[in-house]
């Protein structure tokens, strides 16, 4: 008899490990500039974790999907389907609510779905994931969905096609959840079994339905974007207004839906012409009340995930060499309200070049400089009101203790120079993660 590998998994041969390293290269890089940190969580964990991420009304096609087994000593694991419940349960269990925040993790390594295989479609597959935990403002989320697109760019791919929905609050998800009911319940019969099924236990998740005509019975109604409240749609707008702002390309659609109990606010996927309309190569969106289901503190949080398999199926690039992890070059300081949106806005054009950091509450200059020591970053910079009125910034140099007031448009020049004059020493060539290799 030959032996072969199960159904629906594959073996990454010698020829295209320096792709998948390049991928992971690149992503490390992105992801280190706006400080998010790896962590490594095991690729099974107890049933319950999932269990209780799931959520209450349990969906069922999850449930079913997921490999669940009793071990030994007879206790129920289950391998991960997907990232974000263990490295909650890590993000839980080492106490990280205590870190200043909010707390950036990303990982990459296997997951493991019982579907039915596919083009695009395995039982092991593998992703990239991403997690902002412990902050409730709007530009949390655009920065999360902004790191999708510049992780996706910078691993060569052109062409990326986000689309941002949101999917309200608990109250407006009630309430869509309701509307689709009532809305459904005379064409019940027509909808697909799985549909059929979605609405009865979790409505919202029928518009996940890839079935054609479903999309039909669907395309006559109201969307969740349609109906949200006043705090989902300001929260919404303002996502909006700061992927605007940072020129992040993107698209409003309506019917974009997470269809896990948890999700809340904003949700997205990512899309690319290559591997079809149907499938995304990734998407996210942000979590509150997850952490508190886990048996953590009531902490909000913002994630994504992708697939590497699509995402190295849609990419026509090359390796990229790239240097490992830094402390940041500059930590940006807001020390007033205003100066919070700007110093973003800043951060991430510097992000082109450097690892850039920045404050997500304003500041007095005491705090924020500790702040920005505490990131262990070479340069501080300040920007407030007195900065604002001549467009200024005060950078210092958190060895030397050197203070200076610098023109903004001088600030890219300068970083530069500090980055010449003592090159990171940090900066030791850095390997993707043991199970991607
Ligand atoms: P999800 O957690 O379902 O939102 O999936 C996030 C991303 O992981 C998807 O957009 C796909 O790129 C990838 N993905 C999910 N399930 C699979 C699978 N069974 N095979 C390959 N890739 C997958």
């Amino acid at each position: 008899m030959r032996l072969s590998a199960v159904k629906g998994t594959y073996d990454v041969l010698p020829d295209d490990q320096p792709r998948w390293r390049a991928l992971l290269r690149s992503t490390a890089e992105v992801l280190g500039r706006a400080g998010v940190d790896e962590i490594t969580t095991p690729v099974f964990e107890h049933l319950e974790v999932f269990e209780k991420s799931v959520g209450e009304s349990a969906d069922l096609v999850v449930q079913k999907e997921m490999y669940t087994f009793e071990d030994r000593g007879g206790r129920w694991l289950t391998l991960r389907p997907e990232f974000t419940a263990g490295v909650l349960r890590a993000y839980i269990e080492h106490g990280m609510y205590t870190w200043p925040a909010p707390v950036k993790l990303w990982s990459a390594g296997p997951a493991f779905r019982a579907e039915n295989v596919q083009r695009g479609r395995f039982r092991q597959f593998h992703q990239v994931n991403c997690e902002l935990i412990g902050g409730r403002s709007a530009l949390l989320d655009a920065e999360a969905i902004a790191l999708l697109v510049d992780t996706l760019r910078a691993a060569g791919l052109a062409g990326v096609h986000v689309k941002v929905g949101s999917v309200g609050d608990v109250d407006d998800r009630e309430r869509y959840n309701a509307y689709l009911r009532q809305a459904l319940a005379p064409v019940a019969d027509e909808l697909s079994e799985v549909s059929r099924e979605r609405l009865r236990l979790n409505p919202l998740r029928v518009l996940d339905s890839k079935d054609a005509r479903d999309q039909a019975l669907l395309a006559r109604l109201q969307r969740p974007l349609d109906l949200l409240g006043p705090e989902a749609r300001a929260h919404f707008d303002d996502v909006v207004a700061a992927l605007r702002r940072w020129d992040v390309p993107f698209e409003i659609d309506p019917a974009i839906v997470r269809g896990l109990d948890y999700y809340r606010f904003t949700a997205f996927e990512v899309h690319h012409a290559g591997i079809g309309a149907q499938s995304a190569l990734g998407g996210g969106g942000r979590y509150d009340g997850l952490v508190a289901n886990l048996g953590g503190p009531d902490v909000p949080g913002i994630g994504w995930a992708f697939g590497i398999e699509r995402v190295l199926d849609a990419l026509h690039g090359e390796a990229v060499a790239l240097p490992g992890r830094q402390r940041p070059l500059a930590y940006l300081v807001p020390l007033d309200q205003e100066a919070v949106g700007e110093v973003a806005a800043l951060a991430r054009a510097l992000r082109a070049e450097h690892r850039v950091e920045h404050g997500y509450v304003a500041r007095n200059p005491g705090k924020g400089l500790r702040d920005a020591d505490r990131a262990g970053a070479k340069v501080a910079v300040l920007r407030g009101a007195r900065e604002r009125a001549d467009e200024h910034v005060v950078v210092k140099d958190l060895r030397s203790g050197a203070q200076q007031r610098l023109a903004l448009r001088a600030l890219a020049e300068h970083l530069r120079s500090v980055e010449r004059s003592e090159p990171n020493p940090d900066e030791a060539p850095r390997h993707g993660p043991e199970s991607a290799r």
